[in-house]
């Protein structure tokens, strides 16, 4: 069988500038799918309640200024929510699907209770059982319920699935009854992936170990809907200097901070190159000659802990 021409795919969510994480993902996705003479498509998750209009395109200028550049018209999870309803409406013909009531503490007291689940962070299937009169009694003290999948329709429970990742290799996973519909209605973000993958005819997906347990899911969901999932290549987080992931608070992170040090595009594009220990560039013209000589199999397999200098207090007051 032929190979699927390469189409990746960088997704970051409108919910603040980004930082020097995030930009080191986006320079992954890009080398990962230029080196292979692919397209990258920039898409907006943006069903998150936290999203800030001002990010759109904040994020979009500070990946193109330090030279990136992706394929067609970025587009936005929240402009496409009918592909979204199709696929829940689907789900849940086909009755993999039932609702659930918990609170997250109530889920957090069931899995800590002797007998919860001994499977780490998997739903119980505590709402599994709910009889329609239970279920209207709980609707009528007025909690909207979210949609969980039915993973294992047929099954006893939770179901364990083995995905091959190109960077780490195999990685199992269990597949428990995830949530694919909040309970305000909107979508959630295991459903959305996975649909817009397939409708972006997305090849390769390279992103932060952090989702790596949420693939399986992934992946299982794809199936369920006839859909052929990507690979999958997830590359270390970023950390700070005390080993956490990186953030704000850790120093001069975002481009704007670090222009504000004086420092260039370049400059940034020549650290995150350094930290994957690429050689620095002269102009982000060279960067297409880089993508060329790509080879992921030379990436550290380490998380990168960057101790950025002081973050410059711009507006002169503290924060
Ligand atoms: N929106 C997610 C983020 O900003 C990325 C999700 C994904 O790549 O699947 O971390």
């Amino acid at each position: 069988m032929s190979k699927r021409p390469t189409v990746g795919r960088w997704a970051p969510s409108p919910t603040g500038d980004l930082h020097l994480g995030n930009l080191r993902t986006a320079l992954l996705a890009w080398l990962f799918a230029r080196s292979d003479g692919g397209r990258l498509l920039w898409r907006f998750e943006d069903l998150d309640g936290a999203v800030r209009p001002q990010f759109y395109d904040s994020q979009l200028r500070d990946v193109a200024a330090i030279g990136l550049d992706w394929d067609g018209a970025p587009v936005r999870q929240s402009d496409r929510l009918d592909l979204y309803r199709d696929a829940i409406a689907d789900l849940r013909r086909r009755e993999f699907t039932y609702e659930c009531f918990c609170t997250r503490r109530e889920i957090a007291e069931a899995v800590a209770a002797p007998h919860g689940s001994s499977l780490e962070g998997a739903y119980p299937g505590t709402c599994l059982g709910l009889t329609r009169a239970e279920r209207d009694q709980r609707r009528g003290d007025g909690r909207s319920p979210a949609l969980r999948l039915r993973a294992d329709l047929h099954g006893t429970g939770p179901i364990e699935l083995t995905v091959v990742d190109r960077q780490l290799g195999n990685y199992t996973g269990t597949v428990d009854d995830f949530v694919i519909q909040r309970g305000d209605g909107t979508p959630a973000y295991n459903l959305a992936v996975v649909v817009d993958d397939a409708a972006q005819g997305i090849t390769e997906v390279v992103r932060g170990d952090d989702l790596l347990p949420s693939t399986p899911r992934q992946v299982h969901l794809a199936g369920l809907l006839g859909l052929e999932p990507p690979s999958h290549a997830h590359v270390p987080l970023v950390l700070g200097p005390q080993g956490h992931r990186l953030a704000k608070r850790d120093g001069a992170v975002t481009l704007a901070d670090r222009l504000a040090l004086s420092e260039t595009p370049l400059d940034v594009v020549n650290l995150l190159l350094a930290s994957l220990r690429i050689e620095a560039v002269s102009s982000a013209a060279d960067l297409p000659a880089v993508a060329e000589a790509f080879d992921p199999v030379a990436l550290p397999r380490e998380p990168w802990i960057c101790t950025p200098p002081a973050r410059p207090n711009l507006s002169g007051t503290a924060d």
